[in-house]
């Protein structure tokens, strides 16, 4: 586990907005060069920020039932379980999932869309899937996995979530969308900082409005910078 906080508000996608509190879990299967989260798996430096994190200092093993009460606490109406990538552990997180379901919560796992997803987990959460482009820095050997991102496209109330910086990037969504049958696309700019946010906005918005996707800004990047635990 890298953190748990709230209340805050989901600041992306589909949920944008809403009310929640967050667990996020560390490790990821890939290692995209712009990553927001590198405290969660960079333990050599390979991100952009160039920093090697010690995974004694930025990771805790807590038992599920412990990470649920937290969770708990804050009293809020959704969970958003992300990372990292989530279900590098998702034997380990289906207690957690059920639990907060039978305690009335929602519950939103963010992914990158690389691993199928436990069906035991499908049937009790949405997913936000977001599948990485070329400009990750990721092989698409490793970024794109047919038969897991057919699983989530099979699931209802799936949301694929495509971080773009040009409409360059649009055509590389545009293919994904064609070959897997993508539902609900949403557009999100890449950015650190406002004023990024809004000049990516500015170059896709139209082009992603006149291809039938939605939109999404980064909330918590404009309400509180790039600020962690928030
Ligand atoms: S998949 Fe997500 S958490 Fe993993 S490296 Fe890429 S942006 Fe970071």
């Amino acid at each position: 586990m890298s953190e748990i906080f709230g209340p805050t508000v989901q600041g992306e996608g589909p949920s944008l907005g809403r009310r929640c509190a967050f667990a996020r879990l560390g490790g990821c299967n890939l290692s995209c060069r712009w990553c927001d989260t590198p405290y969660t798996w960079d333990w050599t430096g390979q991100a952009n920020s160039g920093i090697a994190y010690d995974p004694r200092k930025e990771l805790r093993t807590i038992p599920y039932t412990e990470v649920r009460d937290q969770l708990a606490a804050f009293d809020v109406p959704l969970v958003v379980v992300s990372g990292g990538e989530p279900l590098n552990q998702q034997g380990r997180l289906y207690p957690l999932v059920r639990d907060l379901r039978d305690s009335g919560h929602d519950v939103e796992i963010e992914t990158n869309g690389t691993i199928a997803p436990d069906p035991r987990i499908a049937k009790l959460v949405r997913f936000n899937v977001s599948p990485k482009l070329a400009h990750s820095g990721d092989p698409k050997s490793r970024r794109i996995v047919g038969n897991a991102l057919s699983a989530f496209a099979a699931l209802p109330g799936s949301a694929f979530k495509f971080v773009c910086r040009s409409e360059a990037d649009l055509d590389e969504v545009a293919a994904l969308v064609h070959e897997y049958g993508l539902d609900s696309v949403w557009i999100m700019p890449e950015g650190q900082n406002q004023t990024a946010l809004d000049q990516s906005l500015a170059r896709l918005r139209d082009a992603a409005i006149s291809r039938g996707w939605n939109l999404t800004t980064r909330l918590h990047i404009i309400m509180w910078g790039d600020r962690r635990g928030v």
